[in-house]
């Protein structure tokens, strides 16, 4: 039997590592059963994304709105979201949601393209950002949202300040991933309530890494979908997508991405 039911509010990649596919192939490797919201459709392979698509506020705000009404929707995810008035939506549309949401704020892809308007920050600060259990900004998104300027985020402690001034623009937990510190020891710092974790690891070889946001993100969904507690839905989420870059494959004649089995 599957062990709950998470939602992933988020866009499609038609190539299959990122996105919606990864969150449902995500939800499914931990045995949670997936139901989905689409707010773009990317043109994407392994080397890139070609071209995208939003879809109108008012199917993405029906397909949450159906779903809500129906199924014991236990977990949110929400993924990319390229505009603000899709963001100011979703935020409506999950206002009085009980359950746990968890914030991927996606921005730009690996290769370089924007997936996100430049108008939309500030209603990703001002709306998402409120609504969220977690979010879990890589580097480069951290700086954004807290308005630094790129690269100033460079050590251990300048990660726990940043973890902590995201608190302080409203959400109720933040997992700040490292990967983009150079060198081979990868730091992830989680705040929730008044727990301060830090995850050290070893860089993972081979670049099978295009969607591991995507994976991240609904992993920790699945797992608190399944009724785990924060702390352990994160512990979770790391493991799975680590073991999932291990064993990542190469399909296309671009970037890998994970294998996405627990
Ligand atoms: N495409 C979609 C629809 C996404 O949601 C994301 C990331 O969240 C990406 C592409 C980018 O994935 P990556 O940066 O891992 O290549």
């Amino acid at each position: 039997m599957y062990r709950g039911v998470a939602m992933t509010i988020a866009g499609s990649d038609s190539g299959g590592g990122a996105g919606i596919q990864a969150d449902l192939k995500t939800f499914m490797g931990l045995n949670v059963f997936g139901v989905s919201a689409v707010t773009a459709v990317t043109a994407q392979n392994s080397m890139g994304v070609y071209h995208v698509e939003n879809l109108s506020v008012r199917s993405v705000r029906e397909q949450i709105r159906c779903l809500l009404s129906d199924f014991p929707v236990r977990a949110v995810k929400i993924g990319m979201l390229s505009t603000g008035e899709i963001m100011e939506a979703v935020a409506e549309e999950l206002s009085s949601y009980p359950g746990p949401v968890v914030l991927d704020p996606v921005m730009v892809s690996q290769s370089g393209h924007s997936l996100m308007d430049s108008g939309a920050e500030r209603a990703m600060r001002e709306r998402l950002l409120p609504l969220a259990s977690l979010v879990t900004p890589n580097l480069p998104e951290a700086e954004r949202l807290l308005g630094l300027p790129p690269g100033s985020i460079a050590t251990k402690g300048d990660m726990l300040d940043a973890a902590n001034r995201l608190l302080e623009a409203g959400c109720r937990g933040v997992l700040l991933k490292g990967g983009h510190l150079p060198g081979d020891d990868i730091f992830d710092v989680l705040i929730c309530g008044a727990e301060e974790v830090l995850f050290e690891d070893r860089r993972i070889p081979g670049g099978n890494d295009h969607g591991t946001g995507c994976t991240l993100s609904s992993a920790i969904a699945a797992e608190l979908a399944a009724g785990e507690d924060l702390k352990t839905a994160v512990t979770r989420g790391r493991e799975f997508v680590r073991r999932g870059m291990e064993t990542g494959v190469r399909l296309g004649r671009g970037h890998g991405c994970l294998y996405h089995r627990a």
